[in-house]
C-alpha cells in the first residue's frame, strides 16, 4: 500500500501590513491622515472605495451644492483658506481646498484608491484587524472608520419605484448627462439638498412637482462674496482669519439656546414665518410651507432661494403623500397621478443604519451592527467596547445641528492621536473601552437629550434611530467635546500588553494599574 504523503500545512496568503488603516477620504480621514503624517507616523494606508478623494464633496455636484456653515469655520484649523470666493463656499471649492490640502501635506500616496473595505475582522490572538478589501487583503494594528455619516444615498421605501421607466437620479449621484430642460420633473424631498437645487433647475424645467412630508423651517441666507480687500487681509495677515473663524464659532454655538430654551427658539421661529410671509403671499401654499413642528427637531435651513422658486408658475408643492410610483408618473394618497419624465431623489442618507456596522466584527466576531440592534453606540463617538483598537469618525452622537462638524471630527483626531501616543509608552498592543464606562456616557447622553427639541420638538428626523434613540447628534455646545477629547483618558479602557500569539506576554491589564 502506497504510504499517505503528508501535505504541508496550507498558509494564509501573506497580507500586507499598515499600523494604521483608515477607511475613507473625506474631512474626516484625510485630516486624520495629515496628522499622523505631523506626528510622524507614516506607516498608514487610507482605504477610499472611489477614484477620487473628498468624500461628500466628490459625490455631492448636484447645481447648487455649497456648505451652509461659513467657511472659516467649515475647513481646518491648521489650514486655513484665505481665499474663498464667498462667506458659504460652493461644492467645487470645498473640494479643491481638500484635494489642495490633501496634496500640500503628502497623504496622497497613501490612499488606496478603488479599495472597498468589505469586511474588517478584529484577530484577538495576533491583536491585530484583518481587513477584506475589493482589492489585496490587509492587515492594521489600528483601524479608523471614517466611512462618512452621509455617504450612503437613501432612497424612500414606495412601492413601484423600480418600475419607473424614465430617468431618475439621487441628488448625491447628479447625472449631469441628463439634460432636464423643458421636462416635467419630480423632486421627492425638501432636506438641506433639495433646498440648493430645486431655485437652480426651476428655470430650466418644464414642469417642477416638488413632493414634500414635512415642511422645513428655512432661514434667509446670510452669504455673500468675500471682498478682495478681506482676502488680502487674510493672506497677509493670517490672526485676521483666525480672529474671525473664533467669532463664527462662538456666534454659532449660542444656536444651542434655540435647542435648548423654548424662548430663543420662538423668536427665531418668528424670523422664520416672516421670511415665509415675505416671500409667499398666496395662503394656500404659505399654509403648506408652514412647519408644525418645533424648529430645529430637523436641520434649519438658510436659504433665499427656496420660497422664491416655490412661487413660480412652473411649480406645484405637492403635500400628499406618494403611494405609488409607475412607469412614467406617480400617484399620491388623494388618488392623483401626475407624469413625469424624471424624479430627483433628495432623500437623504443612510444616517442611523450605517452600512459599515455590517462590515466589521469584534473580539466575539459579532458585528456593531448585531450588537447595536438599531441603536448606534459609542464612547465619546469614538470607541467601542468588543472592538479593541477601532477608532470612529464622526461616530455615534458626534452629529451636529448648528455647526461645522469639522470641529468634531478635529476633536476626534485629537483624541485617536494621544490614544496612539498611549499605545506606545505603554507597550500595548491594543485599548479597549471598559463597557460600563461606554454604558455610564451614553446613559448621560440620553439625560442630556431629555427635553431638547430633538426628541420633543414633534418631528421624524433622521438624528432619531428606529428605536426613538437619539443615535447621531451631540446634544449640547461643543466646547465641552472639545474638552472631553483633549486628552486620552486611559483609565476608561483596557490595555493589552500581549507580545505575540501564543507566546509571551499576555497580561490584559486594568488600565487604570498600567
Ligand atoms: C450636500 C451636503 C452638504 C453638507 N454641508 C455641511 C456643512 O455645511 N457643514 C457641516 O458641518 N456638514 C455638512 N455636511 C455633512 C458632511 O457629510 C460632513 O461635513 C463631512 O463632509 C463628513 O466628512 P467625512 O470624511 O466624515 O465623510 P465623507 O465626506 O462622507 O467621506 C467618507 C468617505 O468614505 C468612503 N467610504 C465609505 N464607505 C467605504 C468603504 N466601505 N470602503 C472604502 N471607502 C468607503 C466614501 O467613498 C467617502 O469618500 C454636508 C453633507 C452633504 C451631503
Amino acid at each position: 500500500m502506497q504510504a499517505q504523503r503528508k501535505q504541508p500545512a496550507r498558509r494564509a496568503a501573506p497580507r500586507r501590513h499598515s499600523r494604521v488603516a483608515i477607511v475613507g477620504t473625506g474631512f474626516s480621514g484625510l485630516g486624520m491622515a495629515i496628522r499622523l503624517k505631523q506626528e510622524g507616523e507614516h506607516d498608514f494606508v487610507l482605504l477610499e472605495r472611489a477614484g477620487d478623494i473628498g468624500g461628500t464633496w466628490r459625490d455631492n455636484t448636484y447645481p447648487g451644492c455649497r456648505c451652509d456653515v461659513p467657511s472659516h469655520l467649515y475647513s481646518y484649523s491648521f489650514a486655513p483658506n484665505p481665499n474663498w470666493s464667498s462667506t458659504f463656499s460652493p461644492q467645487p471649492e470645498i473640494l479643491a481646498y481638500l484635494k489642495d490640502t490633501a496634496n500640500r501635506h503628502g497623504v496622497l500616496p497613501h490612499v488606496s484608491f478603488e479599495t472597498e473595505l468589505e469586511h474588517a475582522s478584529w484577530d484577538e490572538d495576533d491583536q491585530l484587524w484583518r481587513l477584506d478589501t475589493s482589492n489585496e487583503p490587509l492587515t492594521a494594528d489600528i483601524l479608523i472608520a471614517a466611512q462618512g455619516p452621509l455617504s450612503e444615498p437613501s432612497l424612500p421605501n414606495v412601492p413601484g419605484i423600480e418600475s419607473f421607466e424614465g430617468t431618475s437620479f439621487h441628488s448625491a449621484e447628479w447625472d449631469h448627462a441628463h439634460d432636464l430642460t423643458g421636462e416635467r420633473v419630480a423632486v421627492i424631498g425638501t432636506g438641506a439638498s433639495a433646498i440648493q437645487f430645486v431655485p437652480e433647475i426651476q428655470p430650466i424645467v418644464g414642469k417642477l412637482h416638488v413632493f414634500q412630508r414635512t415642511a422645513p423651517w428655512v432661514v434667509p441666507h446670510r452669504n455673500r462674496p468675500m471682498t478682495r480687500v478681506e482676502r488680502a487681509l487674510y493672506r497677509q495677515f493670517p490672526p485676521a482669519q483666525l480672529a474671525m473663524r473664533a467669532g463664527i464659532y462662538w456666534a454659532r454655538e449660542s444656536f444651542v439656546l434655540q435647542f435648548r430654551r423654548r424662548a430663543v427658539g420662538k423668536l427665531l421661529e418668528r424670523i422664520s414665518l416672516t421670511h415665509l410671509e415675505s416671500q409667499v403671499k398666496d395662503p394656500e401654499l404659505r399654509k403648506k410651507l408652514t412647519p408644525h413642528y418645533r424648529m430645529g427637531c430637523k436641520r434649519i435651513l438658510p436659504t433665499d432661494e427656496w420660497y422664491a422658486a416655490l412661487v413660480k408658475p412652473n411649480v406645484e408643492v405637492v403635500t400628499d403623500a406618494i403611494t405609488e410610483v409607475r412607469p412614467h408618473s406617480i400617484v399620491t394618497a388623494d388618488g392623483s397621478e401626475r407624469e413625469v419624465d424624471t424624479i430627483i431623489y433628495g432623500t437623504g442618507f443612510h444616517v442611523t443604519d450605517v452600512p459599515i456596522a455590517n462590515r466589521v466584527s469584534g473580539r466575539d466576531g459579532r458585528t456593531l451592527a448585531e450588537v447595536w440592534r438599531g441603536s448606534m453606540q459609542a464612547y465619546k463617538g469614538s470607541t467601542v467596547s468588543g472592538y479593541p483598537n477601532l477608532f470612529l469618525l464622526v461616530g455615534p452622537n458626534t452629529g451636529l445641528g448648528h455647526t461645522s462638524i469639522v470641529f468634531m471630527i478635529e476633536s476626534q483626531i485629537n483624541y485617536v492621536l494621544d490614544a496612539l501616543r498611549t499605545l506606545r509608552s505603554r507597550g500595548a498592543r491594543s485599548v479597549e473601552v471598559r463597557p460600563e464606562t461606554q454604558a455610564a456616557y451614553n446613559a448621560e447622553l440620553d439625560r442630556m437629550t431629555e427635553g431638547t427639541v430633538w426628541v420633543s420638538g414633534g418631528c421624524q428626523s433622521y438624528y432619531i434611530d428606529r428605536n426613538g434613540h437619539n443615535a447621531a447628534l451631540w446634544p449640547t455646545y461643543t466646547w465641552p467635546f472639545r474638552q472631553r477629547t483633549r486628552h486620552f483618558d486611559v483609565a476608561a479602557y483596557a490595555l493589552d500588553r500581549r507580545v505575540s500569539a501564543n507566546g509571551g506576554r499576555h497580561d490584559r491589564a486594568p488600565a487604570a494599574h498600567a
